[in-house]
């Protein structure tokens, strides 16, 4: 790799991974702009160096590797759990560290969790990230440099879950970029309906993406649908109150017609009782969604509980009788605390060198 930030230290060289072609073209001064496509297509193959990029002319790889950095991160620590789920740190330039997760489901489909800030300021009671605090968003090469590092070694990846560290909602212009980045036809071309933003319910952002895209998929982080439960667990339901997220869903959804996911993570004995049901067939009525179950994964100094087998198949019985869809997400990654909202563990800002 040449022209890599060290971990810690600050490198006053910009990283293209961020760009589009035709800002390539700009910031790199090129002369012909099908040089712009030739870079960009060779950070979405995976080059990490301007070395490997053997179309383009000597004179000119010296000169970008000279100006330029092809990613902004380099890869940190990498942990593995048997179930096929791998967690990868990235070392950010200015000492931040920030994680995404290769998840392997059942039948061997892989999704990259990529993260969108370094922490969460939300500040979920059950989550390790919102735990831990904010340190920064992050920029659009690094959000897309995360895809890019798990791509390169298990891909090729197809579909993309922004529920690793952070509030994407909060972050919205760098997520646009970086998914605008991962779709263009002249990189990776995914699909954006293989692309999944995960939001803990703000409203502002959830109608900004219903007027103005990207078209990926909307999955909001509801948990509990009474106010007098979810606010504790949920600090941000105090300044976007359920109703209002309601109505923002509504929008969503005559606007965009597509179908929503909801997800509830269910800890034991707090959210799964039968007024949490009745509460949330009230609050999904009109709505076309899909619950999506997820048992809490236990948080190291969380005093919370993980539901036993019985209360969650109580729950699911419960929900099968009030006609609300649901799938419930496998228990992934648990070993490596590398399943997607709990993420953290390595989170620290550290002192420039
Ligand atoms: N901030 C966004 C996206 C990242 S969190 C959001 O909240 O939607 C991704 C998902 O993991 C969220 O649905 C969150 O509720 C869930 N989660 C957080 N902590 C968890 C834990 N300890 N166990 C299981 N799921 C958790
Ligand atoms: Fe942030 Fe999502 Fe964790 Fe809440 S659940 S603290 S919004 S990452």
């Amino acid at each position: 790799m040449d022209n890599q930030a060290a971990p810690g230290v600050a490198s006053p060289l910009p990283p293209l991974s961020g760009l589009l072609p035709a800002e390539i073209v700009e910031s790199c001064s090129l002369d012909k702009s099908f040089q712009g496509k030739q870079i960009f297509k060779w950070i979405a193959r995976g080059a990490d160096s301007f070395g490997l990029m053997t179309d383009l002319s000597a004179s000119l790889r010296s000169h970008l590797a000279k100006s330029f950095r092809v990613r902004s991160s380099t890869i940190g620590e990498r942990l593995a759990d048997g179930d096929g789920t791998v967690k990868i740190a990235l070392a950010l330039a200015d000492g931040n560290v920030v994680e995404c997760v290769l998840l392997v489901d059942s039948e061997g489909r892989k999704t990259a969790c990529l993260s969108s800030q370094v922490g969460c300021p939300m500040g979920c009671v059950f989550c390790r990230t919102g735990q831990l605090g904010f340190a920064r968003n992050l920029e659009a090469s690094e959000i897309v440099d995360q895809f890019l590092v798990l791509n390169a070694e298990f891909g090729p990846l197809q579909n993309i879950v922004f529920m690793g560290m952070g509030e994407p909602l909060l972050n919205l212009d760098a997520v646009r970029k970086a998914i605008a980045i991962l779709t263009h036809a002249d990189g990776l071309g995914l699909s954006r309906r293989r692309i999944t933003l995960s939001t803990s319910g703000l409203v502002e952002g959830i109608r900004d993406l219903a007027d103005n895209g990207p078209d990926v998929r909307l999955a909001v982080s509801l948990t509990a649908a009474d106010p007098a439960v979810r606010t504790p667990l949920m600090p941000i339901t105090r300044s976007n109150p359920l109703p209002e997220l309601r109505e923002a869903l509504l929008y969503y959804q005559e606007k965009t017609k597509d179908r929503i996911t909801l997800e509830a993570v269910l800890i034991g004995g707090v959210n799964t009782a039968p007024g949490d049901v009745d509460a949330l067939r009230a609050f999904i009525d009109g709505l076309q969604v899909t619950m999506n179950l997820i048992p809490w994964n236990r948080v190291p100094g969380m005093d919370f509980k993980e539901p036993t087998r019985q209360e969650l198949e109580d729950f699911e019985s419960m929900l099968e009788e009030k006609g609300i869809q649901f799938t419930q997400r496998a228990r992934r990654g648990r070993g490596v605390s590398g399943a997607c909202g709990q993420l953290g563990t390595v989170l620290k800002k550290k002192s420039p060198a």
